[in-house]
């Protein structure tokens, strides 16, 4: 967690939220990521989709078709800072991580953005299997994160005094 955590100070320091992301296989960092939402202009670029992506194309092998058997990622731990966001605990789902480590998590980090949303009521609501371990190393997870640079406090085009384009 601590390198991930190394990660999300490298987000933070570049303007963008602080979360950083890892995975993990046999013990061996083998992919790494950090939040690049406003330093790309990429809405989807959260930690775990960049991780997720770079990893991927990394890897070199041909993306399994959804669903048709082990995931790309199966046997991975996947490590983050904060609790995934929908749309990234879903990617980890299609890739077939076996493990997620999580950091922070939203609901007690005060975080209402997302509603009573937790990965495991994703994992619940699609039906995959993933295991879940949380908690590691909370506060320092949850305090690089916020408060840091906020895209819409920050970036908006559409703030009056956003930077108008996108
Ligand atoms: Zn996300």
């Amino acid at each position: 967690m601590r390198v991930a955590l190394a990660e999300a100070a490298r987000a933070r320091a570049e303007g963008n939220i602080g979360v950083g992301s890892l995975v993990v296989r046999d013990g061996v960092v083998i992919g790494r990521g950090r939040n690049t939402v406003n330093s790309s202009r990429d809405i989807t670029a959260h930690a775990e989709t960049v991780t997720l992506r770079d990893l991927s194309l990394a890897m070199g092998a041909p993306i399994p078709p959804y669903l048709s058997g082990p995931g790309l990622l199966t046997g991975h731990v996947l490590y983050t800072t904060v609790e995934p966001c929908p749309m990234c605990a879903f990617a980890c789902c299609i890739a077939g991580v076996s493990t997620i480590v999580i950091g922070a998590r939203f609901a007690r980090m005060g975080v209402r953005t997302h509603g009573d949303y937790t990965i495991e009521k994703l994992l619940e609501l699609t039906g995959h299997r993933v295991e879940i371990v949380s908690g590691i190393l909370h506060d320092e997870c949850a305090a690089l994160r916020s408060p840091g640079t906020r895209w819409a406090a920050t970036c908006s085009p559409f703030r009056a005094d956003g930077p108008g384009r996108w």
